[in-house]
């Protein structure tokens, strides 16, 4: 019988390489948000060039409501070594993402649009730095 693989901890700072490896909520869900986040806009600051207008209110990131998503701002390859071109100036829903739950577990969206790219599911918790 297999033994189930050991979860791994990881505090804040593991987060950042944990994405890094990772990448594909970036291209897997539609990432819209208020208009004004833009710099269509003043004191906008998502490069506007790299969003697509919804409709009155709402923009998007370029590539990410096709059916298959990807944003234009990602580089890299999924689940190997990714980054966003845009980091500083990303928009509001990735800057909100919750990539853990309050209890620490995995936000299980992760692992659902991990399968939807044939990626292997992650073992993690995050567990504060004391
Ligand atoms: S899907 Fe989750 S683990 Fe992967 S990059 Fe996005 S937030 Fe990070
Ligand atoms: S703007 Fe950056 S963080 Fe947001 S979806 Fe695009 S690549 Fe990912």
């Amino acid at each position: 019988m297999q033994s189930k693989p050991t979860t791994i901890c990881i505090d804040t700072a593991g987060v950042e390489a944990l994405c890094q490896s990772c990448g594909v909520c970036c291209s897997t869900f539609r990432i819209s948000f208020y208009w004004a986040e833009t710099t269509a806009a003043e004191g906008g600051y998502v490069p506007v060039e790299m969003t697509e207008q919804m409709n009155l209110y709402r923009a998007c990131m370029k590539g990410t409501s096709q059916t298959n998503p990807k944003c234009s701002a990602l580089t890299g390859t999924l689940g190997e070594s990714v980054s966003c071109s845009i980091y500083e100036n990303r928009p509001s829903p990735c800057r909100e993402y919750e990539v853990f739950m309050p209890d620490g577990s995995l936000n299980p969206r992760c692992n659902q649009a991990r399968a939807k790219h044939g990626l292997p599911p992650l073992d993690v918790r995050f567990v504060p730095a004391v």
